[in-house]
Order: structure tokens, then sequence, then C-alpha cells
């Protein structure tokens, strides 16, 4: 095996992007729809963006964490106003895994308990603690397999309130996707979400809302089920956080003690990543963006539903799965090479939509039109 070979899954080099249209070298364009794994949220080479991650680099872009970073407390306090979580602490590192793997040690540190909660598909990245709470065991390695993760079947409440009766007194954390990505984007049922808070509250264990994907504003709230005041004590957040320049973070209660020293990684809240990331929120309120995600997303997940073919389609705002028979899995495919649309994959057989929350209904129009052709 060459080990310097990066081994794209599409031979196509994207070269150039704006809003949600990419280019390859060539010059042919793409619609995209899936955003790098739901990376992009204000679009590609939005203007603000560029502008304000070019003029901090001309400021500085890096001084160890062992200084002030007065970027780190703006985007604290524009994270807290735009998520209604004032009084949350936030933490910065660099990506899910690790904002999973830090607020599974801060959970575990504050109990002083080993056992971990987590659900059947889940996905909360690749490190040790975030893949072992990962529901495959094809990338869980020798060496992160541990006894101290319990997985549950989702949306299981008698599965759920059996194993806190059993062990409640040694869970540190649940850990939960408000909405399953990589899982196939499904959706955890109000009533599970609001049990999960109960029995944390009873046994003083810690919620933990994996919210990497489904949050920032991807639903039309800012974390997936504001809507209904369910309320977690930590979430973990990355992808859209800075629209591609690797920025993560963990938004921890105030009821948490995170005294200084106990979680630390190098590169976390960098200037530049902060720039990034005050960049997002900057163009999500000034553009109301939340708003649009719940708008188009609305529109597609309605027009969508009006296909025969599709089995089913699941999901809220901009963050989309529809589920297809399997003998239309040449579908996405052919999305891609014959009308150059990227769109994303869940087993065994569902395409993810997950763009910029830019996205325009002109664009959803033109996906609508692509999908009709390729179902015929
Ligand atoms: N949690 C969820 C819900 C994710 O979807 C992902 C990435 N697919 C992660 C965590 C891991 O994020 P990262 O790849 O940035 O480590």
């Amino acid at each position: 095996m060459d080990l310097f070979n990066v081994y794209p899954i599409n031979p196509i080099n994207i070269v150039r992007a704006e809003g949600s249209t990419v280019w390859d070298a060539a010059g042919n364009e793409y619609l995209d729809l899936y955003g790098g794994h739901a990376v992009i949220s204000i679009g590609h080479t939005h203007p603000h963006y560029v502008e304000t991650l070019t003029s901090q680099l001309h400021k500085i872009g890096f001084y160890s964490n062992s200084v002030e970073i007065p970027i780190q407390k703006q985007l604290a306090r524009q994270l807290g106003e735009i998520s209604g979580k004032n009084d949350y602490t936030l933490f910065l590192c660099n990506s899910g895994a690790e904002a999973n793997e830090n607020a599974l040690k801060l959970a575990s540190f504050h109990t002083g308990r080993k056992k971990i909660i987590a659900f059947s598909k889940s996905f909360h990245g690749r490190t040790s603690l975030a893949v072992a709470a990962t529901d495959n065991p094809a990338i869980v390695a020798p060496v992160n397999e541990t006894e101290n993760v319990v997985f549950l079947p989702f949306n299981d409440e008698e599965a759920l309130t059996k194993a806190f009766e059993d062990f409640g007194e040694e869970i540190a954390a649940v850990i939960i996707e408000g909405i399953q990505g990589v899982g196939g984007i499904r959706e955890a049922s109000l009533p599970f979400l609001r049990l999960i808070r109960t029995l944390c509250d009873q046994y003083s264990s810690v919620f933990i809302a994996d919210s990497v994907q489904c949050g920032y504003g991807r639903t039309g709230d800012f974390y997936s089920h504001d809507y209904a005041g369910v309320e977690a004590d930590v979430y973990s957040m990355a992808k859209g956080m800075g629209n591609g320049f690797p920025i993560g973070g963990i938004a921890i209660a105030p009821k948490f003690k995170a005294s200084y020293g106990l979680l630390g990684t190098t590169f976390g809240g960098n200037h530049l990543a902060c720039a990034a990331a005050v960049a997002v929120l900057d163009i999500i309120q000034q553009e109301n963006l939340l708003e649009n995600a719940r708008a188009v997303g609305d529109y597609l997940i309605d027009e969508l539903k009006k296909f025969d073919k599709v089995q089913e389609v699941r999901g809220r705002g901009l963050m989309i799965g529809i589920d297809l028979p399997a003998e239309l899995n040449h579908v996405k495919k052919d999305l891609l090479l014959k009308n150059r649309i990227f769109t994303g994959e869940a087993k065994p057989n569902v395409i993810r939509i997950l763009p910029a929350l830019n996205i325009t209904k002109e664009i959803a129009d033109r996906f609508l039109t692509a999908f009709e052709e390729r179902l015929r």
C-alpha cells in the first residue's frame, strides 16, 4: 500500500469555489449539496470570511495559549448570543473528534466515573474515546476497545431506563447526536431526549449533545433541539464552525467547572481559527441563515416527499436523508457524474444533503430537477 496515496473517492480536482458552486481544473461547474461533509456553512469563499481571515493573518495568525487572545472572548460572546446560552463556557480545539474526546473526559473528571452510554449507529469521531463511543467496529482499533462504553439501541426508552437502574451511579455521560448523521440522518425522539435529561439529572451524569453535524444552525435551530427546549450539559461542535478552517469546541454548562489546565491543546483557539469562526457567526447572524436553513430545508423536504420512488425523507432544515430502494443505489453516483452535483451518502442506501446554510431556493430547485431526472 502506498501510504502517500490520499485515495480520493472521486477523481475530481476541485480548484475553485463560490457559494454552493465549485469548479474542477478543467473548468467544469458542480453544485455542492454536501459542503464537504457538512463543513461549508456560509458557502465557499464568502467575501466577509475571506476578508476577516486575510486581515487576521496580516496581524497575527498564531501565538500560544499562554497569552490573552481577545478574539476567543469575542467568539464565545457571539456563540453565547446566537445559541442563547450566554452562561456556557467555551473550550476550543481543532476537530469534532477532539471536541467529543474532551467532552467525555470532562464528564469523567467531573463525576469521577468511567461509564459512557452511547447509541446504535452513533458516530463521534476517530480518536480514542470518540471512536470507542462510535458504533462501527471496523474503525475501532484493538487499543481503543473499552468496556467503559455501553451501547444501547437508539430511541429505546426502556433500555435507557434499565441501564440507569442497573448502573446509573457509574455513568459519567450519555453522548448522543440530536440527529445522527453518518448513521443515516436519524433523529432522536423528543421523549428520548427528555428522558436522557431526566436520568442525567437524577443520577448526576453529564448529557453531551454531539452537535458536530446536526448543530451550528444546520436544522434552523442553533443546536438541533433548541426548539423543544431540550438542554444538554455539554454541546460539542466543529464542522460548520470554521467553514473549512479546522476549529472545534465544547460549550459547557455553568454547573461544570472546567478548571484551567484540565483540558488543553496547542493549536486550540488560535487567532486565525477564531477569526474564521467569528466571520462564520457574523454571516449567520447578518444574513439570517438560521431562517434560510429552515425555509429552504422545509421546501426541499416537502418536495422530496412527493417522489413516489423515495422510500422515506428524514431530517430537519438542511440536514436531509433520502432513503432509496436498493435498485436506485446508482442515483448518488449519477448525480455526480451526469449532473455534476455533489451529495453525500449513508449506508445502506441513503443520500445525504448537507448544503451551505445560505443555499438559495434556485439551487434547491436545480437539485430537485436533477434528482427527478435521475429517478426516471
Ligand atoms: N461527531 C459527528 C456527529 C460527526 O458527524 C463527526 C464527523 N463526521 C465527528 C463527530 C468527528 O468530527 P471530525 O471529523 O472533525 O473529527
